[in-house]
């Protein structure tokens, strides 16, 4: 395996400058040098003993860049945010634990065990060094593993010459963690708080979507979008809409609340709604439903489903892909990034499946979905 060079001694490869020396403590577990991973992912590759409630192929690795003054933003609904009472390196995130791994051994594992990975992701946070140390994680990856990388982005951190440098050192896909989908809601929710030169603002986020929609392609982007943060299934399906005819892809969570966070005490949205949101964005983005062909009452609640036939949209609802975890794909189109527990507690039901649902499955999920009446 080669080594991963030395941040501070790191040449400059490309027409970015990091302008920055990070005046790194000794005895700190920080990134680049160390990395959080999630559980699904110690579990996969043997950092930690544990099984998944269903045995099931499992080969996305989820890497989280760790600080000790953690990230700087401080989303309402995050288990990572600045003001959440806590020691960062205490802090849950998706409401599950990511234990502290080095970077070279997680590597090193990942190279070993590369037959069986499908998707390797590096999440940023809003962190001054985030883009330096990913460009450094990055490298190591590529230089040693050929299963495809994707960066779930910080946008305050990056511009388009950043997200060309991505490209360069050999980045598969990019996602965007959009979370709220309208700006009223992404600005009610989601602090301003300056960082890595600019703050947390959606032109920003969108001007990082449109950025690397046109330097990666079609099909290269992603816009993570979350039910139940409290806007109306109108603006859900509106933004799948308005991404899909991007050539972007929607992927979908439900919000699960993060205990001691700002919304630690809101509820999830009900499973009927969470069911029939993830049909919708099936029916836009794999049946070319387009907005106008969806009723929505005048709260924006969904009402109806403009379809042929009831029998097209149980014979959709029956496929089981829509009920599927959304995650950047595997080598050859399969699902790649699966994240178990991703929205959804180890101890709840499936909310998403990484697997595709079984007949049993199906059946729970036709009850919970109440399909009738939806269709126009
Ligand atoms: S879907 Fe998974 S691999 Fe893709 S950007 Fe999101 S977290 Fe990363």
């Amino acid at each position: 395996m080669q080594t991963q060079s030395n941040p501070k001694t790191q040449t400059q490869q490309s027409n970015v400058v990091f302008t920055r020396t990070k005046a790194t403590k000794s005895g700190t577990k920080e990134s680049p040098n160390w990395v959080r991973i999630s559980a699904a992912s110690a579990i996969a590759l043997g950092f930690k003993s544990g099984r998944f409630t269903q045995e099931f192929e499992f080969g996305g690795i989820n890497l989280l860049l760790n600080y000790d003054d953690g990230c700087k933003s401080d989303c309402a609904y995050c288990g990572l945010a600045r003001t959440r009472p806590g020691d960062y390196e205490d802090k849950s995130f998706i409401r599950v634990e990511w234990p502290l791994v080095e970077t070279d051994t997680l590597v090193e594992r990942m190279r070993l065990l590369e037959a069986k990975l499908t998707r390797l992701c590096i999440s940023m946070v809003t962190n001054p060094y985030a883009f330096r140390d990913t460009c450094t994680i990055t490298d190591t990856i590529v230089r040693n593993v050929r299963t495809p990388l994707s960066i779930l982005v910080a946008p305050p951190t990056l511009n388009r010459a950043k997200l060309e440098e991505f490209k360069t050192r050999g980045v598969d896909m990019i996602g965007i963690g959009l979370d709220a989908v309208t700006e009223t809601l992404f600005r009610s929710l989601r602090t301003d708080v300056p960082a890595g030169g600019s703050g947390l603002s959606w032109t920003q986020y969108w001007k990082i979507v449109s950025e690397a929609r046109t330097i990666f392609g079609p099909w290269k982007v992603n816009c993570h979008t979350v039910v139940g943060l409290g806007e109306t299934d109108f603006d859900l399906i509106d933004m799948f809409d308005r991404l899909v005819s991007q050539e972007i892809f929607p992927y979908l969570f439900c919000f699960n609340p993060e205990p001691d966070s700002r919304m630690g005490s809101t509820p999830k949205s009900t499973i009927t709604r969470w069911r029939r949101i993830q049909l919708a964005k099936y029916l836009v983005e794999q049946r070319s439903y387009k907005v106008k062909d969806f009723e929505f009452s005048n709260d924006g609640s969904l009402t109806g489903i403009k379809t042929p036939s009831a029998t097209e949209l149980v014979a959709a609802a029956n496929d089981g892909i829509a009920f599927m975890t959304n995650g950047c794909p595997g080598p050859n189109g399969e699902p790649g990034c699966t994240r178990p527990y991703g929205s959804y507690k180890p101890s709840e039901s499936y909310r998403d499946y990484p697997f595709l649902p079984s007949t049993t499955d199906l059946q729970r999920i036709t009850s919970e979905l109440e399909l009738d009446g939806l269709t126009l």
